[in-house]
Formats: structure tokens, sequence, C-alpha cells
């Protein structure tokens, strides 16, 4: 096929070169024979897994098939298979669950029993993610030309990693890819150049990264044709910091010398290369910075930016009115679809609106299987197997729980996103994210669901207690107006003698309670990456949660199955309970946080 051959093309015309045309003639032919490449992967992650203890144990008997599969091995979650994991992770080498050596685990941004998840994962699906990688820019160049002829600007961090009993490390996927060689010495790519050198991706101090990828961005602020970040709140993280760095990051600039907060010895030697005196640049970012208007500050100072490359589906997209304050409305390409378990597929048309934002899941990544999703169902009926639906044969319009079989030794496992199929690239489904199941706050990546909020309501309770006063109802807000964005909890109080309000000390010791008792990845986020706000408790009038179920059965709700939801967004109800508040409270310093794993 020559270049320009591919089903795959775009109003603006063939692929940009011979690699891209390879990549999405690749694209095609996964897609096309979407039910085959499926029937081939599960055949062979059942046939180099056959001796291992986990599927020897449901009696596969070397089976390969599709019927033998879905009639023997249970769907799971991830607490089914915490004996194995925990086995792994004190260093049993036996093939447990994967014939292939277990290379590491990725923790996961889904926590189980308040800690992140622990997913085994093997050498050889750096090679399956590097793929989906290599996939990206080739679709991207269908729809925006030139991108050769300038640079992206991407916010990219390692976070800390550690140690299992066993010996095996435990760190974050994304972690696990920059440190790659996959990653570090890839080959050059002119459709791919970075403004952050890898000293400044792999350096372990997040100020220190932070200011060294914003000082190369605003150095090559003219060849800048692409912003980017991982999530969208990871972006605005970025804006906020230029907003309270910017004077030392104008003083390097004219200078050019270095922050000496800036000391990891080989991002120093690389930036003291880079930094050369320019004042014109160094007053540009002083009179841009130094205005009280930011609306549009990301074209103002990368005025070639054709797009943001940032995640704004899911839980983050919250975060698009505010990327559109700051870009002035610039489009949002939501290029990829991944998780610490698999990376899943792509975007095929990532300059369409965020809303409209459909990942096709590519068939070779792992075997894919749907729970058709019926809320409150658990999807088992007593005794008979789950009815799981394969990848070719989901329905337009439904929606499905993900589930799936990796080449790492996860099988039928719950993923805990729900899906909504959107259409079909050639026989391949694509996917609307729906939403991640039982997820009721997020900022950054933390997930944090009604019984873990309801447990630290209970606590901060507690604390109210000493004071003969108690929490009568709740709800809580996702508040992502102030950067980090940060939980706002509503309380109303019951007093033993209705006298008076408890003094700001003690709620904000709630506050402090309450954040202590939320998940690791929430303190994380607030210990060491920065990434959300003090949690804030707002006291509101007794009687605000009654005139709130008035309100809701105004609108519909039926009285004898009210419940107080746990998290509201709607305008109407934040207005309402806006203007009841009597008094508001933050916490007053960082939760308790460590790397160290308890497994
Ligand atoms: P983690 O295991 O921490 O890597 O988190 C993976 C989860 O992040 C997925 O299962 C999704 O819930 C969410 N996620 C990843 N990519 C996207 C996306 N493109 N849109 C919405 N949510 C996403």
């Amino acid at each position: 096929m020559a270049v320009g051959d591919s089903a795959l093309s775009s109003p603006m015309g063939p692929p940009a070169c011979e690699k891209d045309a390879k990549a999405l003639r690749f694209i095609e032919e996964m897609t096309r024979n979407a039910d085959v490449v499926q029937e081939t992967v599960l055949a062979e992650i059942l046939s180099r897994n056959a001796e291992t203890e986990y599927l020897r144990r449901f009696k596969l008997n070397g089976g390969t098939d599709r019927a033998a599969f879905k009639s023997k091995i249970p769907m799971i979650k991830y607490e089914d298979l915490q004996p194995e994991i925990q086995r792994i992770a004190n260093g049993d080498r036996s093939p447990i669950l994967s014939a292939h050596p277990i290379s590491e685990f990725l923790t996961s941004s889904g926590t189980s029993a308040g800690e992140r998840k622990l997913m085994p994962t093997i050498k050889e699906e750096l090679n399956r993610r590097q793929l989906l990688y290599s996939l990206l820019m080739p679709v991207m160049n269908l729809y925006v030309p030139g991108l050769d002829k300038g640079k992206g600007l991407y916010f990219l961090f390692i976070k800390s990693e550690t140690k299992t009993p066993g010996g095996l490390l435990a760190r974050p996927v994304l972690t696990s890819y920059y440190k790659s060689d996959h990653f570090k010495t890839r080959p050059y790519d002119p459709y791919n150049v970075y403004t952050s050198p890898n000293e400044a991706i792999l350096c372990p101090n997040s100020f220190q990264s932070m200011y060294s990828q914003m000082l190369c961005g605003l150095l090559e602020r003219k060849q800048v044709l692409r912003v980017g970040a991982v999530f969208a709140s990871g972006l605005l993280r970025a804006i906020r910091f230029l907003q309270l760095n910017w004077a030392q990051l104008a003083h390097d600039i004219r200078t050019g010398t270095l922050n000496p907060k800036v000391t990891d010895p080989s991002l120093k030697n690389c930036m003291t290369r880079t930094l050369k005196p320019d004042p014109v640049l160094a007053d540009f970012v002083d009179s841009e910075c130094s205005k009280d208007n930011w609306e549009g500050i990301i074209t103002r100072i990368w005025p070639n930016t054709k797009y943001l490359d940032v995640i704004v589906t899911g839980a983050m997209a919250q975060y698009i009115p505010t990327l559109d304050y700051y870009s002035g409305g610039l489009p949002q390409a939501c290029t990829m679809y991944a998780s610490s378990e698999c990376y899943f597929g792509l975007n095929l048309n990532p300059m369409c609106k965020p809303a409209e934002v459909s990942y096709t899941i590519m068939p070779n990544m792992a075997y894919f299987e749907f729970l058709p999703h019926e809320p409150n169902s658990t999807g088992l009926t007593q005794n008979s197997p789950p009815e799981l639906v394969d990848l070719a044969d989901v329905e337009v319009g439904k929606e499905y729980e993900l589930v799936i079989t990796t080449y790492a030794g996860l099988y039928r496992y719950r993923v805990g996103d729900v899906l909504r199929v959107t259409g079909f690239h050639n026989s391949a489904p694509q996917f609307h994210f729906v939403r991640r199941k039982n997820v009721l706050l997020s900022i950054d990546s933390d997930k944090t669901d009604e019984a873990e909020l309801q447990n630290a309501v209970c606590n901060a309770s507690r604390v109210l207690s000493e004071f003969g006063m108690s929490v009568a109802e709740y709800t809580s807000y996702a508040d992502t107006t102030t950067i980090p964005g940060h939980y706002v909890i509503y309380f109303e109080l019951l007093m033993k003698d209705s006298a008076e309000l408890p003094c700001e000390s003690v709620l904000s010791r709630c506050c402090l309670a309450m954040e202590e008792s939320l998940n690791s990845v929430y303190r994380q986020g607030r210990v060491s990456d920065n990434s959300i706000g003090p949690l804030e408790i707002r006291v509101v009038k007794n009687g605000t949660f009654e005139e709130f179920m008035d309100y809701a059965i105004s609108r519909g709700a039926s009285i004898n199955q009210y419940k107080v939801p746990r998290c509201v967004s709607f305008t109407p109800i934040m207005e309402l309970l806006d203007s009841r508040v009597v008094s508001s409270h933050f916490s007053p310093s960082l939760p308790h946080w460590t790397p160290e794993r308890r497994c």
C-alpha cells in the first residue's frame, strides 16, 4: 500500500511520511480484523501461561479457545487476586499468574483498602505500551500539519518508587516508562521533539523538574507547537507554577544563571549549558506574567500552539472551562486511553470536541470483554458465570464495564471503567469513557469513593463528639476553581445544647482528621505532588439539608426513596448550599504520607 492509501485519513490529507503510513496501516489491519486478532491474543496468552498456578487451578488443561476460557475462568476484581499479588510481592518467583517473570509492580491510582493497587507487569509489556505511543503522532499528523516544524512543551514527571519485601520495584506506569530505555534512548523523530530534556523529566524532585521544564518551555517559546501534560489537572498545575515562579524564571533568563534551588547535578549541568542571558525574552516574560489578567496566557506566551495535548475525558472534564480560559479556547486533544493494568487504545479523531471523544480499543493490546452495565447490578447471576460480550460484538449505544485478560497475568479482570459504544472503526468498536465506577470525588489522579468519604466523615464526627457535637448531614464537592483543586465538604451539625458553633480550631482539626482518613493516593497528592489543596469544611445552617431535599423533590425525586447525594455539582444546589454557609475551615497542615508500602 502506498503512502496515502490508508483508510484512516482526514480532511487535512494523507500520512505525513512513510513511517506514519506504516503506523496507520497497522491500525487499519488491527481494526479490520478485530475479532481474529482477539482470538489470537487470547490463544497466545493462554498457551504461554498454561502451566501457571492460576490457570491450572481452574483446570483449563491447556485449552486456548474462547469457549473453554469463558466457561472455566471466573471474572474477578483486584481483591480476589490479593493473595497471589501478596506472594509475588513477598518474593515468590514461581509462575503464579504469568509464565514470564514479573518484572515490577505498577502502582495504580485505584486503591484497595486505602493503598494503591499493585499491578504485576512483565518486561515485554513495555513494547506493547511503546507500540501504542508510536501510533499517536501518525494519527495527529493527519489532522495537524507541520508538527515537525517545532516542538512539544510537555510537563512530564516521575514519581517516587519503592520496593516490595521480595525486592520488586513498585512505581507508577509512567515512571516505569520514562525511566525505560524505550523513552530515554528513543530515536530522533522530527514529529515528536520535546522542549523538556530527559534530565528534567527524570529529576525526582518535583519542584526542580517543573522549574526546569517551564524554563525550557519559555526559552523555546516560539518553537512550541503543542502544550501538554498527561491529565488536564497537570497542565493547570504548570500554569499555577508559572504564576508563582515567573519572576525567578525571568531573572534566570535575564542573567543566564540558574535558580540555586535546582541542585540535581545532571539537571543543573544540562540547564546551565542551555541558559544564555536573554534580556528581551526576560522583559517579555515579566510583562506578560505581571498582568493581572491571565486569560489566554498559554497562547500569549506560546503563540504558535496549535492544540493542548491533555486528557479531559472522565473525571478531567471538570477542567475544560479553566483550560479554555487560559488557552483562549485552543482545541484539547485527548489522544489515548490507558491504565496501569494495560494500555487500551487511542482516539482516531483527536481534534474533536472533548464531549465527542471516543477511544478505539486496539485489539492487539490484550483480550477484552465487556460486562453489560446495569446500574445496581453486580453482573453476577447466582451460580452462573457472567455473560461477557466480546470486543467485536458490543452494541452501539450500550454501556459496558471493561474486563481484561492481559499478557502479564490478569484474567477476566474488572478494570472498573464504564464505557459506552459510540460506533465502529472497521470492526473495532469505539468507546466514550462514561465514568469510573464508585468514584465520588477526584481532583487529580485521586479517586475517593462513597465508603471512604463516609469513613472520613465518621472520623471528623469523632473529633466533634468530644465537644458534644456530631455531623447530622453532609455532602461534598470537588472544587476546581482553585489551583490545585480541593475537596469541599458541607456539614450540617447536630449540637447537644444548640448553643455555640464549634470553634475554628475544632473544625480545622476535623479537616485534618478527614484528610488523614482518605486513601494514600489522595494523601500523596497533598504531600508529595502538591496536586490537591487543603480540604475545606463548610458548615451550613441547620435546616439546609431539608431545603436541599425539598429542592430535589420539587424536581421530581421521590420522598420515600430520597437519599442525600454525597457529592454535588449541580449549580443551583451549590448556590443553595453556599448561601447557607455560616463558616468555612481548611486543613491546617498536611496529612501523613510516606512512600513506604506496608505490603
Ligand atoms: P491508573 O491505573 O492509575 O493508571 O488509572 C487508570 C484509569 O484512569 C483508567 O482505568 C481510567 O479510569 C482513567 N483514565 C485513563 N485514561 C483515561 C482517559 N483517556 N479518559 C478518561 N479516563 C481515563
